[in-house]
């Protein structure tokens, strides 16, 4: 079994991204600009906010941030919504999800400009992936799938099951598969006989938000297991059946760990394995700056165009 490590991928996809910015400011005296829109306070999306713009910051692109409080009017939301898509210093609009709610969601998300759009969000962008002609793509599947190019594991031809149909994950995530020619099975809470599915398949891609919810008796062995699941586990009873006895010491200590959807002990019978941390995680950060320098390097050619 083999680790997919996700942060050495992630590392040199911000390298690749930190020479195309470079690139940009020296030959087009342009600097790629990213949005990040928060309504609220959650604390998960406050941290994953902070890590966005501290990594856009190192590699060079420019970020701002726009905090809103919870009770933000969907009015309001959608005026700075506009403001941005005409912004010409913005070429990567971000909305963080979930809305506080009572503002609902899709309300928002037709609204970005599909030519701004970090994490193809806008129903133009998921309907061109769909059809196998997308020009960008959400950043966590975008990250999946340059993990396993790295690793030279073709999916074409396997039998892959994606758990979980969430907009942002899994239906994009089968799509970009199948558009891989794989054969995918795309599961979530009404699929009859998941295990019988598991155990069939050679690529399993798990975004249920459930630790262990995959154990080892659903895996086939020799699989490839990619677990997109972040879950936070703060109890000791919780720690001792979804968590490995190696990190029980960094469990005492900061009374809380992170843990994906697949068991660990199914990462005996895998091929291939992410860990959770340093899988998926570090990737989705690194795509969003690597869709940012697209959509920019896009703005470009789209004015040239013109
Ligand atoms: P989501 O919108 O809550 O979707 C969860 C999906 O899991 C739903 O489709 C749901 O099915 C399915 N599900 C729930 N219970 C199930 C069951 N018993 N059997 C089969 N399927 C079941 O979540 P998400 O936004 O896709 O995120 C999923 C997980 O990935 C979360 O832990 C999230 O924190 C994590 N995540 C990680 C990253 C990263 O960078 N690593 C990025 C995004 C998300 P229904 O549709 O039938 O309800």
């Amino acid at each position: 079994m083999a680790v997919l490590d996700g942060r050495q991928v992630a590392e040199s996809i911000q390298a690749e991204t930190a020479a195309e910015v470079a690139k940009l400011k020296s030959e087009r005296g342009i600097v790629p600009g990213l949005a990040v829109i928060m309504a609220g306070d959650d604390p998960a999306s406050r941290s994953y906010v902070g890590s966005k713009s501290r990594l856009a910051e190192k590699l060079g692109i420019r970020s701002e941030l726009v905090k809103l409080p919870a009770d933000v009017s969907l009015a309001e939301l959608l005026r700075i919504l506009a403001e941005k898509n005409a912004d010409p210093g913005i070429h990567a609009i971000l909305v963080q999800m979930p809305l506080p709610a009572g503002l609902d969601p899709w309300a928002v998300i037709d609204r970005i400009d599909p030519a701004k759009d970090a994490d193809a969000f806008h129903p133009a962008n998921q309907g061109l992936i769909l059809q196998n002609r997308g020009r960008v793509y959400p950043c966590t599947p975008l990250g999946v799938m340059r993990l396993l190019d790295h690793y030279a594991i073709d999916p074409a031809g396997m039998n892959a099951a994606v758990v979980g149909r969430s907009f942002l994950v899994g239906k994009p995530m089968a799509a970009m598969l199948s558009n891989r020619n794989a054969t995918v099975t795309l599961c979530h809470s009404r699929t009859l006989g998941l295990a019988a599915i598991l155990r069939e398949a050679q690529l399993v891609v798990a975004a249920v938000g459930k630790p262990g919810f995959i154990s080892a008796e659903m895996v086939k062995p020799g699989a490839v297991l990619v677990d997109v699941g972040i879950n936070h586990v703060d109890k000791e009873a919780d720690f001792e059946k979804f968590c490995p006895p190696s990190l029980y010491e960094s469990f005492k200590k900061k009374g809380s760990v992170i843990t994906g959807d697949i068991h660990y002990q199914a990462f005996a019978k895998a091929t291939h394995y992410t860990p959770v941390p340093g899988g998926v995680g570090p990737l989705t950060v690194a795509m969003l700056m690597h869709n940012t320098v697209e959509l920019c390097k896009r703005s470009i050619s789209v004015t040239r165009d013109a």
